[in-house]
């Protein structure tokens, strides 16, 4: 089976303008029968499988403790993966609610629409206010 390149990723890191992490040893991952090449973006995880001499988009999540992306950041996923004309999923596999506490400014992951803080019980805001260059 062909090596596919890793071109498209990092094609969608730069697009969503946001710095790649891609694992090293993805990049120069051999795709074989069953073997499927994991990407990790600093704006979440993405996962890959070559499928009829194409990549295909298996799955995709917002999730990143470093960068701590909205759910809404999919709009722009999406555009990317389609502009490196990936074969892909209509939204992410696996959201990941962040926010940030306004009380003791811990970050929170939201579980189960409960928006309290696991810190200190404070409320989170319904709304994303993570934003790491703010
Ligand atoms: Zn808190």
């Amino acid at each position: 089976m062909r090596v596919a390149s890793p071109r498209p990723i990092a094609d969608w890191s730069r697009t969503t303008g946001l710095h790649s992490a891609a694992h090293p040893a993805a990049a120069r991952a051999e795709s074989g029968p069953g073997r499927v090449p994991d990407m990790v973006l600093g704006a979440g995880e993405i996962r890959f499988m070559s499928e009829a001499e194409r990549w295909t988009v298996i799955e995709v999540s917002n999730q990143s403790t470093g960068y701590c992306p909205d759910v809404t950041s999919w709009a722009e996923v999406a555009r990317a993966l389609d502009a490196a004309e990936l074969r892909r999923p209509t939204r992410f596999t696996h959201e990941v609610v962040f926010r940030r506490c306004p009380e003791c400014q811990e970050h929170n992951i939201v579980r189960e629409d409960d928006f309290v803080c696991v810190f200190c019980g404070g409320d989170l805001p319904a709304v994303w206010n993570v934003d790491p260059t703010a």
